[in-house]
């Protein structure tokens, strides 16, 4: 079998060829890429955590976090370095491999710079790998960050460029290429992906896929959100998007971007264990684990690892211990080898 080729030209056509498919013809494609670079059962988990919640300048409409729109979120303050260890110990203790420290800015401040990169090595001394999404970095931050330890870097594209300005306006799409473009340069991975369901046309979310695989490099991770639908933000109502849709963009990211992790990301909560799987056949092999994300909900712990059972996926890593502990709990497997250790 030809190994599917890593490319960085993809054309709007191309990728609207692509997802038209039949879906089994795309699933089938998308599976086949999925298997050339990963073992098809295992997922990456990842523990995310809000280190600054709300009070964010900035007027995304889909965010909860935004100033400028009543959620009834409470707004916090950075939350000290021991709070942060303490939860990053106990991500890992349930089998996170990476973990995620998000705040709701548009961009670091100089005097949180210090708090941020003590935390970095906290976590990173825990032997776990670190990710952050601080909003806007400059060049400087970014090697700051890096320097300290810190492995990835998340800002998503969220949208087409053409879509861009519908939802987002304090700051352009440039901005976010800049910003990648820093992280990049500092020597970080990068995790970024985009949110459907935002009333984005189908043009919108080929014309995101392609920004994102034409990136010089991959993001290695690539997160696919589903839109949460949050009361009192300008999407609140938003028509829901058909879920086949977003199974087709989950494939077309798994043949576009063979080698990155495409993670099923906001919106788990609101999705069958049925969608999820699909995902997962689709090339999805990440997801957050935790039953909170920023600040919506996700699926809790143990019903993603009673739906992992099912499906006979194991963590990608440092999981096994918590399977162990799950398994009185869970329905039961058809055939034990459904459960083996996949601690490496
Ligand atoms: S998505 Fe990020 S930058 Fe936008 S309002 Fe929310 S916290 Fe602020």
């Amino acid at each position: 079998m030809t190994m599917a080729a890593i490319r960085h030209d993809w054309t709007l056509e191309q990728i609207q060829t692509l997802l038209a498919q039949p879906l089994n013809d795309l699933l089938f494609e998308a599976q086949t890429v999925h298997r050339q670079h990963f073992e098809p059962n295992q997922v990456q988990i990842s523990r995310l955590l809000s280190i600054k919640t709300g009070a964010c300048p900035e007027d995304c409409k889909y965010c909860p976090q935004s100033a400028r729109y009543h959620t009834g979120l409470a707004a916090e303050q950075l939350v000290e370095v021991e709070k942060v260890l303490t939860e990053a110990k106990a991500a890992q203790a349930a089998g996170a491999s990476r973990f995620c420290m998000g705040a709701a800015w548009r961009n670091p401040r100089e005097r949180d710079m210090p708090y941020l990169l003590q935390m970095v090595q906290e976590v990173k001394a825990m032997g776990m790998e670190t990710c952050m999404t601080l909003g806007m970095l400059t060049e400087e931050q970014a090697d700051a960050l890096a320097e300290a330890g810190l492995d990835y870097y998340n800002h998503n594209l969220d949208t087409s460029p053409e879509f861009y300005g519908e939802i987002i306006s304090t700051r352009n799409y440039n901005d976010r290429l800049n910003t990648l473009d820093n992280v990049r340069r500092a020597g970080m991975k990068v995790c970024s992906g985009g949110i459907l369901g935002m009333g984005e046309q189908a043009s919108d979310r080929a014309s995101l896929l392609q920004q994102l695989a034409n990136l010089p490099t991959h993001p290695e991770s690539v997160p696919i959100n589903m839109l949460v639908k949050v009361e009192g933000t300008p999407m609140a109502d938003q028509p829901d998007l058909d879920p086949i849709e977003f199974v087709r963009i989950i494939a077309a990211a798994r043949v576009m971007m063979p080698a990155s992790h495409v993670r099923l990301s906001a919106g788990r909560e609101d999705m069958s264990d049925e969608l999820q799987a699909m995902c997962f056949f689709a090339g999805a092999n990440s997801i957050f684990y935790g039953c909170k994300l920023l600040t919506t909900a996700n699926p809790k712990e143990n019903d993603d690892m009673a739906l992992f059972a099912r499906l006979g996926i194991t963590p990608e890593a440092g999981t096994a211990k918590h399977i162990e502990e799950l398994k009185p709990v869970l329905p039961k497997p058809q055939k034990d080898e459904l459960f083996y250790n996949a601690a490496p």
